[in-house]
Protein backbone atom coordinates (compact mmCIF):
# COMPACT_ATOMS: atom_id res chain seq x y z
CA UNK A 1 0.00 0.00 0.00
CA UNK A 2 1.43 3.61 -0.84
CA UNK A 3 0.40 6.77 1.29
CA UNK A 4 -0.05 10.31 1.05
CA UNK A 5 0.10 13.35 3.03
CA UNK A 6 -1.57 16.13 1.48
CA UNK A 7 -1.36 18.53 4.47
CA UNK A 8 2.24 20.49 5.44
CA UNK A 9 3.73 23.07 6.58
CA UNK A 10 7.15 24.36 6.40
CA UNK A 11 9.46 27.23 7.73
CA UNK A 12 7.68 29.20 4.76
CA UNK A 13 5.04 29.38 6.29
CA UNK A 14 4.08 28.73 10.64
CA UNK A 15 5.81 25.32 10.28
CA UNK A 16 9.47 24.36 11.97
CA UNK A 17 11.01 22.26 9.21
CA UNK A 18 12.91 23.23 6.33
CA UNK A 19 11.41 21.40 3.23
CA UNK A 20 14.66 19.31 3.39
CA UNK A 21 14.19 18.36 7.29
CA UNK A 22 10.43 17.54 5.86
CA UNK A 23 10.46 15.16 3.22
CA UNK A 24 13.21 13.76 5.51
CA UNK A 25 10.35 12.87 7.78
CA UNK A 26 8.01 11.95 4.94
CA UNK A 27 10.58 9.31 4.31
CA UNK A 28 10.69 8.18 7.74
CA UNK A 29 6.94 7.40 7.88
CA UNK A 30 7.25 5.47 4.49
CA UNK A 31 5.41 8.02 2.51
CA UNK A 32 4.94 7.72 -1.48
CA UNK A 33 3.69 11.16 -1.88
CA UNK A 34 3.40 14.89 0.15
CA UNK A 35 2.15 18.35 -0.85
CA UNK A 36 3.33 21.54 0.67
CA UNK A 37 0.19 23.55 1.83
CA UNK A 38 2.44 26.74 3.23
CA UNK A 39 -0.30 29.60 4.41
CA UNK A 40 -1.20 32.52 1.63
CA UNK A 41 2.18 31.18 0.06
CA UNK A 42 3.40 28.75 -2.54
CA UNK A 43 7.35 29.67 -1.88
CA UNK A 44 8.14 26.34 -0.10
CA UNK A 45 7.24 24.54 -3.51
CA UNK A 46 10.42 24.62 -5.75
CA UNK A 47 13.14 23.59 -2.64
CA UNK A 48 10.62 20.85 -1.56
CA UNK A 49 10.14 19.82 -4.96
CA UNK A 50 14.16 19.22 -5.39
CA UNK A 51 14.24 17.49 -1.96
CA UNK A 52 11.25 15.38 -3.09
CA UNK A 53 13.40 14.56 -6.48
CA UNK A 54 16.05 13.20 -4.62
CA UNK A 55 14.61 10.17 -2.76
CA UNK A 56 11.58 9.59 -5.48
CA UNK A 57 9.14 11.13 -3.48
CA UNK A 58 6.40 12.49 -5.25
CA UNK A 59 5.31 16.07 -4.54
CA UNK A 60 2.30 18.30 -5.17
CA UNK A 61 2.80 21.80 -5.13
CA UNK A 62 -0.41 23.19 -3.31
CA UNK A 63 -0.65 26.53 -0.73
CA UNK A 64 -3.48 26.66 2.19
CA UNK A 65 -5.64 29.96 1.38
CA UNK A 66 -6.96 31.73 3.79
CA UNK A 67 -10.76 32.73 2.87
CA UNK A 68 -13.65 33.55 4.86
CA UNK A 69 -17.47 33.03 4.33
CA UNK A 70 -20.16 34.29 6.13
CA UNK A 71 -17.79 36.04 8.88
CA UNK A 72 -16.41 32.36 9.65
CA UNK A 73 -12.72 31.53 8.37
CA UNK A 74 -12.53 28.98 5.94
CA UNK A 75 -9.30 27.45 4.41
CA UNK A 76 -8.95 26.56 0.97
CA UNK A 77 -6.43 24.09 -0.25
CA UNK A 78 -5.39 24.67 -3.71
CA UNK A 79 -3.27 21.49 -5.19
CA UNK A 80 -1.33 20.98 -8.20
CA UNK A 81 -0.47 24.64 -8.57
CA UNK A 82 1.20 26.35 -11.44
CA UNK A 83 3.58 28.14 -8.64
CA UNK A 84 4.48 30.94 -11.40
CA UNK A 85 1.13 31.88 -11.67
CA UNK A 86 1.02 35.67 -11.76
CA UNK A 87 -2.78 35.90 -11.21
CA UNK A 88 -2.17 33.80 -7.94
CA UNK A 89 1.41 35.20 -6.66
CA UNK A 90 -0.19 38.89 -7.18
CA UNK A 91 -3.43 38.07 -5.35
CA UNK A 92 -1.10 36.11 -2.38
CA UNK A 93 1.57 38.75 -2.29
CA UNK A 94 -1.31 41.11 -1.07
CA UNK A 95 -2.43 38.58 1.43
CA UNK A 96 1.28 38.04 2.28
CA UNK A 97 1.05 42.28 3.03
CA UNK A 98 -2.11 41.93 5.28
CA UNK A 99 -0.29 39.31 7.51
CA UNK A 100 2.65 41.60 7.92
CA UNK A 101 0.60 44.47 8.54
CA UNK A 102 -1.62 42.46 11.43
CA UNK A 103 1.58 41.39 12.99
CA UNK A 104 2.17 45.23 13.65
CA UNK A 105 -1.19 45.48 14.67
CA UNK A 106 -0.84 42.44 17.06
CA UNK A 107 2.43 43.69 18.80
CA UNK A 108 0.67 47.05 19.20
CA UNK A 109 -2.45 45.57 20.76
CA UNK A 110 0.27 43.60 23.36
CA UNK A 111 2.32 46.63 23.68
CA UNK A 112 -0.99 48.00 24.90
CA UNK A 113 -1.54 45.12 27.33
CA UNK A 114 2.69 46.31 28.92
CA UNK A 115 3.42 43.16 27.11
CA UNK A 116 6.50 44.71 25.21
CA UNK A 117 7.17 42.63 22.26
CA UNK A 118 8.31 44.27 19.14
CA UNK A 119 7.04 43.35 15.27
CA UNK A 120 10.76 43.33 14.15
CA UNK A 121 11.69 40.47 16.71
CA UNK A 122 8.03 38.87 15.04
CA UNK A 123 9.92 39.07 11.95
CA UNK A 124 13.26 37.73 12.98
CA UNK A 125 11.85 34.65 14.06
CA UNK A 126 9.62 34.05 11.33
CA UNK A 127 11.77 34.99 8.76
CA UNK A 128 8.99 34.09 5.64
CA UNK A 129 6.99 36.37 3.69
CA UNK A 130 3.55 34.89 5.34
CA UNK A 131 4.12 35.35 9.04
CA UNK A 132 1.32 34.53 11.61
CA UNK A 133 -0.21 34.10 15.04
CA UNK A 134 2.39 31.09 15.78
CA UNK A 135 5.05 33.25 15.07
CA UNK A 136 3.93 36.08 17.62
CA UNK A 137 3.26 33.42 20.01
CA UNK A 138 7.11 31.52 19.56
CA UNK A 139 8.38 35.08 20.10
CA UNK A 140 6.59 35.92 22.90
CA UNK A 141 7.83 32.70 24.51
CA UNK A 142 11.46 33.09 23.82
CA UNK A 143 11.79 36.90 25.16
CA UNK A 144 9.90 35.16 28.35
CA UNK A 145 7.07 37.71 28.18
CA UNK A 146 4.51 34.04 28.67
CA UNK A 147 5.23 30.55 29.55
CA UNK A 148 4.03 28.91 26.39
CA UNK A 149 2.44 28.71 23.11
CA UNK A 150 -0.89 27.87 24.40
CA UNK A 151 -1.14 30.23 27.01
CA UNK A 152 -0.26 32.65 24.03
CA UNK A 153 -3.10 31.98 22.48
CA UNK A 154 -5.43 31.49 25.46
CA UNK A 155 -4.93 34.58 26.49
CA UNK A 156 -4.03 36.85 24.33
CA UNK A 157 -4.11 35.70 20.47
CA UNK A 158 -7.48 33.84 20.03
CA UNK A 159 -10.46 34.99 18.07
CA UNK A 160 -12.10 37.32 20.82
CA UNK A 161 -8.94 37.78 23.06
CA UNK A 162 -7.17 41.42 23.51
CA UNK A 163 -4.54 41.19 20.92
CA UNK A 164 -6.69 39.22 18.08
CA UNK A 165 -6.70 41.05 14.50
CA UNK A 166 -8.53 40.05 12.32
CA UNK A 167 -7.12 39.11 8.88
CA UNK A 168 -8.87 40.98 5.76
CA UNK A 169 -8.96 37.82 3.30
CA UNK A 170 -11.06 36.93 -0.03
CA UNK A 171 -14.12 34.80 -0.10
CA UNK A 172 -14.32 31.26 -0.11
CA UNK A 173 -15.55 31.43 -3.41
CA UNK A 174 -12.92 33.63 -4.53
CA UNK A 175 -10.39 31.58 -3.48
CA UNK A 176 -11.59 28.35 -5.28
CA UNK A 177 -12.15 30.73 -8.44
CA UNK A 178 -8.38 32.07 -8.06
CA UNK A 179 -6.98 28.06 -7.46
CA UNK A 180 -9.06 27.17 -10.59
CA UNK A 181 -7.24 29.72 -13.10
CA UNK A 182 -3.99 28.54 -11.90
CA UNK A 183 -4.60 25.05 -12.51
CA UNK A 184 -5.31 23.51 -9.57
CA UNK A 185 -7.55 21.73 -8.02
CA UNK A 186 -9.28 23.87 -4.68
CA UNK A 187 -10.48 21.50 -1.93
CA UNK A 188 -12.21 22.62 1.23
CA UNK A 189 -9.84 22.24 4.72
CA UNK A 190 -10.40 20.36 7.77
CA UNK A 191 -13.85 21.58 7.85
CA UNK A 192 -14.99 19.52 10.93
CA UNK A 193 -12.64 22.35 12.75
CA UNK A 194 -14.58 25.12 11.43
CA UNK A 195 -18.06 23.95 12.19
CA UNK A 196 -19.40 25.60 8.56
CA UNK A 197 -20.87 22.98 6.86
CA UNK A 198 -23.58 25.19 5.95
CA UNK A 199 -21.18 26.43 3.04
CA UNK A 200 -20.71 23.14 1.23
CA UNK A 201 -23.68 23.66 -1.14
CA UNK A 202 -22.30 26.90 -2.31
CA UNK A 203 -18.58 26.34 -2.92
CA UNK A 204 -19.73 23.08 -4.65
CA UNK A 205 -21.92 25.52 -6.83
CA UNK A 206 -18.65 27.50 -6.66
CA UNK A 207 -16.50 23.93 -8.72
CA UNK A 208 -15.18 22.79 -5.19
CA UNK A 209 -12.81 20.05 -6.36
CA UNK A 210 -12.72 17.91 -2.87
CA UNK A 211 -13.11 17.78 0.90
CA UNK A 212 -10.52 16.71 3.72
CA UNK A 213 -12.09 14.18 5.15
CA UNK A 214 -8.99 13.03 6.95
CA UNK A 215 -7.36 15.17 9.34
CA UNK A 216 -5.18 14.99 12.45
CA UNK A 217 -7.90 16.85 14.55
CA UNK A 218 -11.15 14.82 13.10
CA UNK A 219 -12.54 12.12 14.86
CA UNK A 220 -13.27 8.93 13.43
CA UNK A 221 -16.91 10.11 13.26
CA UNK A 222 -16.30 13.41 11.78
CA UNK A 223 -14.27 11.91 8.69
CA UNK A 224 -17.45 9.15 8.42
CA UNK A 225 -19.50 12.41 8.08
CA UNK A 226 -17.06 13.88 5.70
CA UNK A 227 -16.76 10.67 3.51
CA UNK A 228 -20.38 10.83 3.23
CA UNK A 229 -20.58 14.25 2.26
CA UNK A 230 -17.74 14.01 -0.26
CA UNK A 231 -19.74 11.33 -2.03
CA UNK A 232 -23.04 13.02 -1.84
CA UNK A 233 -21.78 16.13 -3.76
CA UNK A 234 -19.26 14.37 -6.01
CA UNK A 235 -16.45 15.25 -4.00
CA UNK A 236 -12.47 14.17 -4.00
CA UNK A 237 -11.81 12.61 -0.95
CA UNK A 238 -8.30 14.24 0.75
CA UNK A 239 -6.25 13.99 4.15
CA UNK A 240 -3.45 15.31 5.59
CA UNK A 241 -1.95 15.54 9.55
CA UNK A 242 -1.63 19.15 9.40
CA UNK A 243 2.13 18.75 10.13
CA UNK A 244 3.70 22.11 11.80
CA UNK A 245 7.29 20.49 12.87
CA UNK A 246 8.17 20.88 16.62
CA UNK A 247 5.60 22.50 19.10
CA UNK A 248 5.16 20.84 22.37
CA UNK A 249 4.54 17.68 20.52
CA UNK A 250 6.32 15.25 18.41
CA UNK A 251 5.50 16.37 15.17
CA UNK A 252 2.16 14.84 13.52
CA UNK A 253 3.79 13.42 10.40
CA UNK A 254 2.74 9.96 10.05
CA UNK A 255 -0.81 10.13 11.66
CA UNK A 256 -2.39 10.97 8.60
CA UNK A 257 -2.23 9.09 6.03
CA UNK A 258 -4.58 9.06 2.76
CA UNK A 259 -4.57 5.78 0.84
CA UNK A 260 -2.87 6.54 -2.56
CA UNK A 261 -5.60 5.86 -4.52
CA UNK A 262 -6.88 9.07 -3.66
CA UNK A 263 -4.30 10.82 -5.40
CA UNK A 264 -4.41 8.99 -8.26
CA UNK A 265 -8.50 10.25 -8.34
CA UNK A 266 -6.94 14.14 -7.90
CA UNK A 267 -4.51 13.55 -10.59
CA UNK A 268 -6.98 12.40 -13.18
CA UNK A 269 -9.40 15.28 -12.49
CA UNK A 270 -6.39 17.85 -13.42
CA UNK A 271 -5.57 15.47 -16.81
CA UNK A 272 -9.06 15.58 -17.23
CA UNK A 273 -9.64 19.38 -16.90
CA UNK A 274 -6.06 20.28 -19.13
CA UNK A 275 -7.75 18.10 -22.04
P1 LIG B 1 -3.02 32.79 11.54
O1 LIG B 1 -2.93 32.23 10.16
O2 LIG B 1 -2.03 33.84 11.82
O3 LIG B 1 -4.42 33.20 11.93
O4 LIG B 1 -2.64 31.58 12.52
C1 LIG B 1 -3.35 30.38 12.39
C2 LIG B 1 -2.45 29.23 12.77
O5 LIG B 1 -2.22 29.30 14.17
C3 LIG B 1 -3.09 27.87 12.54
O6 LIG B 1 -2.79 27.37 11.27
C4 LIG B 1 -2.45 27.04 13.59
O7 LIG B 1 -1.21 26.59 13.10
C5 LIG B 1 -2.17 27.99 14.71
N1 LIG B 1 -3.13 28.00 15.83
C6 LIG B 1 -4.42 28.41 15.81
N2 LIG B 1 -4.97 28.31 17.04
C7 LIG B 1 -4.02 27.81 17.86
C8 LIG B 1 -3.96 27.47 19.24
N3 LIG B 1 -5.02 27.63 20.05
N4 LIG B 1 -2.79 26.99 19.73
C9 LIG B 1 -1.72 26.84 18.92
N5 LIG B 1 -1.71 27.14 17.61
C10 LIG B 1 -2.83 27.62 17.08
ZN1 LIG C 1 -0.56 26.98 10.41
FE1 LIG D 1 -5.92 25.36 8.35
FE1 LIG E 1 -2.75 23.88 7.80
Amino acid sequence: MKFADLHLHTQFSDGTFTPEELVLHAQKHGLACIALTDHDTVEGCARTAAACAKVQMEFIAGSELTAEHADTEVHILGYFLDTQNQVLLEKIGHFQTVRQERIREMCAALNKLGIPLKAESVFALANCKSPGRPHVARAMVQEKLIGNLDQAFEKYLKKGRPAWVPKTTMSALESVELIHQAGGLAVMAHPGLNRSDDIIPALVEAGLDGIECFHTKHSTVMSERYLEIAEKHNLLVTGGSDCHGYSKKAPLIGTVKLPYDHVERLKAKVAERKL
